[in-house]
């Protein structure tokens, strides 16, 4: 069920840190079809619509080499989420469980992920399907999916050893 900012019943809320340790840049921005949290999809899906990652300057060059993946990680920031709640009530019927037993996007750090296909890149924007996130989510960071990722050289006999 949505959360719109609620405290559900049986739900822990605490007292979030006052400051933050963190300093981080949203490299870019998400467009998507959804403006509500009501209509967004929970997970994003192979089959959902085409949505846009626009990568902001200085970096869009960055983005070299990402057409060769088919699939990408996508982190963004889940910034309407509230961040202080330890335990949740998924279907708000008084059942709890701990925030990080959940992938619910209130979490004390609200980032989300998605695996995300590739449609097209474009210059500065990327058309991918496997969403879920609202309309203008900021992005923290792309990867190439780890599981298609293969480093450029083995590593040596002696490359780890510090002395
Ligand atoms: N796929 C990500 C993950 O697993 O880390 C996010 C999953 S989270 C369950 C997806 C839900 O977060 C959406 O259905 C919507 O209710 C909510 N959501 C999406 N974008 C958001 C945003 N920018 N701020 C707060 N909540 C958002």
């Amino acid at each position: 069920m949505v959360r719109l900012n609620e405290v559900r019943r049986n739900e822990v809320a605490v007292e979030a840190p006052k400051a933050f340790d963190a300093g981080l840049a949203f490299i870019g921005v998400i467009r998507t079809p959804w403006t509500s949290r009501l209509d967004c999809p929970r997970q994003g899906r192979a089959d959902g619509p085409i949505c846009r990652i626009e990568v902001y300057e200085p970096w869009v060059a960055a983005l070299d080499g990402i057409d060769a993946f088919e699939r990408i990680e996508v982190l963004y920031w889940l910034h309407q989420s509230r961040r202080d709640l330890v335990r949740q009530s998924p279907a708000n019927d008084g059942a709890t469980r701990g925030t990080f037993s959940l992938r619910t996007p209130v979490r004390p750090n609200p980032i989300g992920t998605a695996l995300v296909t590739l449609v097209k890149r474009e210059g500065a924007t990327l058309s991918v399907r496997g969403l879920d996130c609202l309309d203008r989510t900021p992005l923290v960071d792309l990867k190439p999916d780890r599981c298609l990722f293969t480093p450029l050289a083995p590593p040596q006999k002696g490359d780890f050893e510090t002395g």
